[in-house]
């Protein structure tokens, strides 16, 4: 007879008893924040998974009725693929209802930390949990309810004071609530594969509201403050712009205007060569994220950078969208969502006006992801709704006068600009 294979079974059966103790039920309202030791690599790969799934929960939220079968069967798969607990398993999912323990609670750390980040993250997981309720039997959803007895205590704040003095945990925590999980566009394939003369016709037909809005203050005020510059410089970049070309944009914009050549070079054309990597640390700064956009460095008076959606007061913002020929609709639909403080979902919902789709089709999280798919999509890499009508192709035509229309027009001809931007949506298509 085998004992020490007796004795593991045991072992393994007591443990399995014991885990199944921690968490009886696939859905939890835990009292008690997780006390066993968590990988820093644990830790955050749990929360960045959390944060997809909150993400795909805000977005579901918005384009489908919560208890439709779309919506619950899209939300059933994104947390089977993210491996969360989805159903009420019987049986052992103790891995996945740990995750479910352990991320929420760095979420809770991470996300109290303001009011809109509160709100943003209590709204989500208040749909989840509705979801997730609503998905258990009535005999569970009623085991679950009495061993759960709904106490309730206030705010996850009052932990903070322990974990700030965690110099490794609390970076992480600021980190994850301004995070974004994706790209970082850092790797620039397209590296040189757009001249600077396609920049104002670029920037009416693919560049995001925050963009398109620095680009033109630049060209009307040939300057922008540090915030501005660092926004869209790092955008450019992203897009595909070289340290050569950068330099040359700035500084054929800039002295235009109050700056000289001499002191561009001084200075402005270090901090440019600085964020390229060839200055200073040599650190290879990548392009802001949305959420690092709308969280971080509001814009005061005089600065042109932010997101539009979060930032400009919502008058303005309509204003801003009529004069870009947005139907009244979809101004409202737009004000709508940035009223729910659903930015990403307004500028989403931008995107497909601008492109006249019905779906977006993806999450969207980074002005150069917005470049890159509506690139993608002007390259008949997706479906579009309809074959652009005289009045979509005005409006390109208007976006272009706009930027024409700036004291520092560009040198080619919008016919010469449509046919190099030809070649570049092209580009865009290859993956
Ligand atoms: Fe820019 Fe993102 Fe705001 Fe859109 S949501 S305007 S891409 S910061």
């Amino acid at each position: 007879m085998d004992f020490s294979s007796g004795r593991a079974r045991l072992k393994q059966a007591r443990l399995a008893g014991d885990r199944r103790e921690l968490y009886p039920h696939s859905l939890q309202f835990y009292l008690d924040p997780p006390t066993e030791n968590v990988s820093l690599v644990e830790f955050e790969s749990f929360a960045v998974d959390r944060l997809k799934l909150l993400k795909v929960v805000e977005n579901l939220g918005v384009s489908y009725v919560r208890s439709s079968d779309s919506y619950k069967t899209k939300l059933g798969a994104e947390l089977r693929k993210l491996k969360f607990p989805y159903k009420a398993l019987a049986e052992d999912d103790y891995e996945a209802r740990r995750k479910d323990h352990i991320s929420h609670f760095i979420l809770r750390l991470a996300y109290c930390q303001s009011e809109d980040l509160r709100r943003w993250f209590l709204q989500q997981e208040m749909d989840l949990l509705r979801y997730r309720f609503n998905e258990l039997t009535e005999s569970l959803r009623q085991k679950f309810l009495e061993h759960v007895n709904l106490p309730f205590e206030a705010l996850t704040a009052r932990s903070l004071p322990s974990i700030q003095s965690d110099e490794r945990l609390q970076p992480l925590l600021n980190h994850l609530s301004h995070s974004y999980v994706g790209p970082d566009y850092s790797v620039q394939k397209n590296t040189g594969k757009i001249s600077l003369e396609q920049i104002d016709a670029l920037s009416g037909k693919s560049f995001p509201l925050c963009m398109r809005q620095l680009h033109k203050a630049l060209r009307d005020n040939h300057h922008l403050r540090h915030g501005g510059r660092m926004q869209y410089g790092l955008f450019l970049k992203g897009i595909g712009l070289t340290l050569e070309q950068a330099l040359e944009f700035w500084k054929k914009e800039f002295i235009r205007g109050k700056v000289d050549a001499d002191k561009f070079d001084k200075g402005y054309a270090y901090s440019i060569r600085h964020s390229y990597g060839k200055e200073g640390k040599r650190t290879d700064y990548t392009p802001y994220s949305c959420m690092k956009i709308i969280m971080s460095n509001p814009p005061s008076q005089g600065d042109y950078h932010g997101c539009p959606f979060r930032h400009s007061d919502p008058e303005l913002l309509k204003q801003k969208l009529q004069s870009y020929k947005i139907p009244p609709s979809g101004i409202t639909q737009i004000l709508e969502l940035v009223k729910g403080m659903h930015y990403q979902l307004a500028c989403q919902k931008y995107f497909e006006l601008m492109h006249d789709v019905d779906d977006i089709g993806f999450s969207l999280n980074h002005p150069n992801q917005y470049f890159t798919e509506s690139q993608r999509l002007l390259s008949g890499g997706r479906e579009l709704k309809k074959e652009p009508s005289n009045s979509g192709n005005s409006q390109q035509k208007n976006n272009s006068q706009e930027s024409m229309n700036s004291n520092s027009a560009p040198t080619s001809s919008n016919t010469t600009a449509d046919a190099e931007l030809e070649g570049l949506e092209a580009y865009f298509t290859e993956d």
